[in-house]
């Protein structure tokens, strides 16, 4: 498989809030299908209650579940919105950190409970960011 890139063009910018206990991924999800959001870049910061994420084993093409009840710091989200199944689709990576600062981190599953996260979304239009399945990789991709 060959390297893609698209050039994509600034679109809006949104600054914000979560609101505690909303769920982390599902709350991103709906407000860029509130906003019609169809490509995206985010980050955030703040803390979880709670945090899920998964592992994907690359030989057996499938995802490890993971989560934690403990409460860490969100010391490192960068995610991309796409559209998937006709809806926007976050697809997010972050690392969390315990009270002796020891982290873990993955892919970022429902079920992260928001204590605070403060969020930037950058809009990006002129580009049609599909996912579809991938024989190679087994996952979806653009
Ligand atoms: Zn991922």
């Amino acid at each position: 498989m060959e390297s893609r890139f698209w050039e994509a063009r600034a679109g809006r910018a949104f600054v914000g809030r979560l609101a505690t206990g909303s769920d982390l991924v599902e709350e991103l999800e709906r407000f860029c299908a509130e906003r019609n959001i169809r490509a995206a870049w985010i980050s955030a910061l703040g803390a979880v209650s709670r945090a899920a994420y998964r592992y994907f084993d690359q030989e057996a093409k499938q995802y490890v579940d993971l989560s934690s009840n403990e409460h860490h710091e969100i010391v490192g989200f960068i995610g991309n919105v796409s559209m998937l199944d006709g809806k926007p689709f976050l697809h997010a990576h972050a690392t969390f950190a315990d009270r002796a600062g020891e982290t873990v981190g993955g892919h970022l599953m429902p079920g992260c409970t928001v204590f605070l996260a403060e969020v930037t979304i950058r809009e990006m239009t002129g580009v049609d960011l599909v996912r579809t399945p991938d024989d190679v990789t087994g996952l979806n991709v653009w």
